[in-house]
């Protein structure tokens, strides 16, 4: 393409980009087997758990860290996408180099999503779109960690063995921290909108959440540890206007949405997640 042309192209594009609002994705994150996410820091005391997992320093209580969220949902999303694994198959040694641990290629959804640094020559712009809060214990799961005699500080201890192939006997008993199932966490995520194809990547999300509920969050997972699924989930819609205090004013449709939406238009769909909206304004997800 022409120099100008391509200038051309650039500025009708950045005519419409700006910020236009932030979506807000509550709900729960439901343990349905027990939970390890390690804490770096791992107790080296003699005698000590060698596996402990991560706790809040306020409340010294486990909770999930939005670093974990973000990066496993990340993860999913790119080995779903075939430009993504594309980009990482084939800019391995770079990668490496680079000390990268996610797709960089500036097209995909997942690095529309999640950011990247390689901008350059990148058609998509702008700061990264989603934010994933601390998941913290919720009140419930407080009192019920509080009120159980196997569960101390939030945590049970699960004994891993080895298997001795020779004799067939357990080896090696090494205690494991774990956050008990039916533990319960809330969930946060902020996604800001600033062009078009924010409306469609913000569906992806959804698709993520799927894939970790056939997946699993923190370690041990394919010895049937993290295995989590999504509850309660509302979406509440900030436009720009909330923020500018125009929202009396300014109605502004923010987008068109293809999700199903149901005759009250309070509840869409989005692969098998029924979602309730809470919009204190209108309701805007109606397509
Ligand atoms: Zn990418």
């Amino acid at each position: 393409m022409m120099n100008n042309e391509k200038n051309k192209k650039n500025n009708e594009s950045e005519v419409n980009f700006g910020f236009k609002g932030n979506i807000l994705i509550c709900g729960k994150i439901v343990c349905d087997t027990g939970l390890h996410i390690g804490d770096s820091n791992d107790s080296l005391e003699i005698g000590g758990i060698d596996n402990m997992v991560i706790r809040d320093k306020e409340s010294d209580l486990p909770y999930i860290p939005g670093s974990s969220l973000k990066g496993k949902l990340r993860f999913l999303l790119e080995l779903n996408d075939q430009d993504s694994t594309k980009y990482i198959l084939t800019e391995y040694e770079t990668f490496k180099k680079k000390g990268a641990n996610a797709c960089q290629c500036g097209e995909c959804v997942s690095c529309h999503i999640f950011g990247f640094t390689n901008s350059d020559d990148a058609k998509f712009k702008g700061p990264t779109r989603i934010i994933v809060r601390d998941a913290l214990p919720d009140d419930d799961t407080k009192s019920f960690w509080k009120n159980s005699d196997d569960i101390s500080r939030g945590t049970e201890l699960k004994v891993e063995n080895r298997i001795d192939r020779i004799e067939g006997t357990a080896k090696d008993p090494r205690p494991t921290e774990r956050v008990p199932r039916t533990s319960k966490f809330d969930l946060n995520i902020v996604f800001s909108i600033y062009c078009d194809e924010d409306k469609d990547n913000f569906k992806h999300i959804f698709r993520a959440f799927e894939l970790l509920e056939d997946s699993y969050l923190g370690g041990n997972g394919s010895r049937g540890y993290g295995q989590v699924h999504f509850e309660e989930l509302s979406i509440y819609e900030k436009p720009k206007s909330y923020y500018t205090g125009e929202k009396s004013k300014n109605h502004e449709r923010l987008f068109n949405c293809n999700f199903e939406c149901s005759d009250d238009e309070k509840h869409c769909k989005i692969g098998k997640y029924n979602i309730e909206i809470k919009n204190e304004f209108e309701p805007k997800f109606k397509s």
